[in-house]
């Protein structure tokens, strides 16, 4: 019987409903999925599914504790950076267990999260916060090279550009601009901008379950391609991680550490990482799970029966959990966000039948849909797609993604 009800904020731009709502099957969880798009289950199921502006605490807050006066809610879970924000909010009115409005907020914020995490003492570049109409020219005569700029409230690297001069800096901060000023780009962050200075290094990824502010590694993924600019343009992750454990374990602390700098406590966090000499550096904690459709190559428990949405729903539900419930599979996994290669029309992806046949790949999704304008980074928002593969070594997995993604012929006009 079902007893417990969770409000699941969700984009109509998230991939991730589906995984979600078999989690909650799963676990016999009341789902109410509150959208930014009208179903047209709406009226049929009122409350299974609600409207509102997702990306607006406010909205969010008010909707929800309408809905919660005839329907008690357990839980408010946001998918990405934007609703865990709003879901705080919303759980803070309740009453309901979440990290903090300042801690979402926080973890959202580039700007704020460097500042914290000096705070703290942790390893962060030297940084500072320019505005789009401070004097440029002298800003980039002083910039440390080479260095990073970045918008302040977008994710996925869309925007995130390597400088390493001081015309390189302007070309990039010129770019930055135009991309914040976009109708799609949320308002908070259109301003400023910041820079930081470049940190050498490979790249990992780290997807985490906090409880009382302790770090649960789910998994630490290797970045195979280097990503040395000018984008940063993510493709492949894979795990296990090539990593001695003794440096996994650094970096977990370090990630444990960033997270309690920024106040978060529980739930699920997704962190990049970058090694080099003097340790781990963390570029960036969000307080969310990993995105796209890249959750589905990462499967618990001894045969892989436990998804990571179950393990997310199970801790904002209260759910008891075994602790072996949340040890990654066996298998080595890996999953290529399919970047796009030049901007234009999607007319039509073929191969994709044959990439699915390489050998350990689980599937490939072709999430762009054909009519559909694409753009490269650093303006882009959007992957092809995601192809996942499960091997017995992580190797193994990482040549299959390669060996599928060769097959796939994109027309793009
Ligand atoms: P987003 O949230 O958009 O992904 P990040 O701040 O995580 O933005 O930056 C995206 C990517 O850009 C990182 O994963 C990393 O590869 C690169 N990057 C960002 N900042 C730095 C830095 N200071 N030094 C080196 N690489 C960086």
């Amino acid at each position: 019987m079902t007893s417990s009800r969770l409000l699941l904020i969700l984009p109509s731009s998230s991939y991730r409903a589906a995984a979600f709502v078999e989690a909650a099957r799963r676990l016999d969880i009341a789902l109410t999925v509150a959208s930014d798009h009208r179903s047209t289950f709406e009226g049929a199921l009122p409350a299974n599914h609600l409207y509102m502006d997702c990306g607006d605490p406010a909205n969010v807050t008010e909707q929800a504790r309408r809905f919660a006066a005839d329907h008690p809610l357990t839980a408010v879970f946001g998918v990405d950076d934007t609703t865990a924000v709003a879901a705080a909010h919303a759980a803070h009115a309740l009453g309901l267990p979440h990290n903090s409005v300042a801690a979402c907020e926080a973890a959202r914020d580039k700007h704020r999260q460097r500042v914290l995490l000096t705070r703290q003492g942790l390893p962060v570049p030297p940084f500072a916060l320019h505005r789009f109409d401070d004097d440029l020219p002298r800003r980039a005569g002083v910039a440390p090279y080479p260095c990073v700029l970045k918008p302040t409230h977008l994710s996925m690297s869309r925007g995130v550009m390597r400088a390493d001069d001081p015309a390189g800096f302007l070309r990039a901060a010129g770019r930055l601009r135009a991309i914040v000023g976009r109708p799609d780009v949320p308002a908070a962050g259109r301003d400023a901008f910041l820079v930081e200075r470049f940190v050498p290094g490979d790249e990992f990824a780290l997807e985490g379950l906090l409880t009382g502010g302790q770090l649960r590694v789910l998994a630490l993924f290797d970045k195979p391609d280097p990503l040395d600019g000018p984008f940063f343009e993510e493709t492949i992750y894979a795990t296990p991680s090539r990593l001695p454990d003794e440096t996994q374990r650094d970096i977990a602390a370090a990630v444990e550490r960033a997270a309690q700098a920024l106040g978060l406590a529980r739930g699920p966090v997704h962190a990049e990482v970058r090694l080099n000499a003097a340790g781990p550096w963390i570029i960036e904690i969000a307080a969310r799970p990993i995105g796209g459709r890249c959750s589905a190559v990462l499967r618990f428990g001894a045969r892989g029966e436990v998804s990571l949405e179950e393990l997310l729903l199970r801790q904002a539900m209260g759910m008891a959990t075994d602790p072996s419930a949340a040890d990654r599979e066996p298998l080595a996994a890996a999953v290529m966000m399919m970047p796009v290669p030049r901007a234009g029309r999607l007319v039509r992806v073929g191969g994709v039948d044959d990439a699915r046949c390489v050998p350990w790949i689980d599937d490939v999704v072709i999430t762009a849909h054909p009519g559909q304008v694409l753009e490269p980074l650093p303006e882009g928002s959007h992957y092809l797609g995601f192809i996942h593969a499960r091997a017995e070594a992580a190797a193994t997995a990482v040549a299959a993604l390669r060996a599928a993604c060769a097959k796939l012929e994109v027309e793009l006009e």
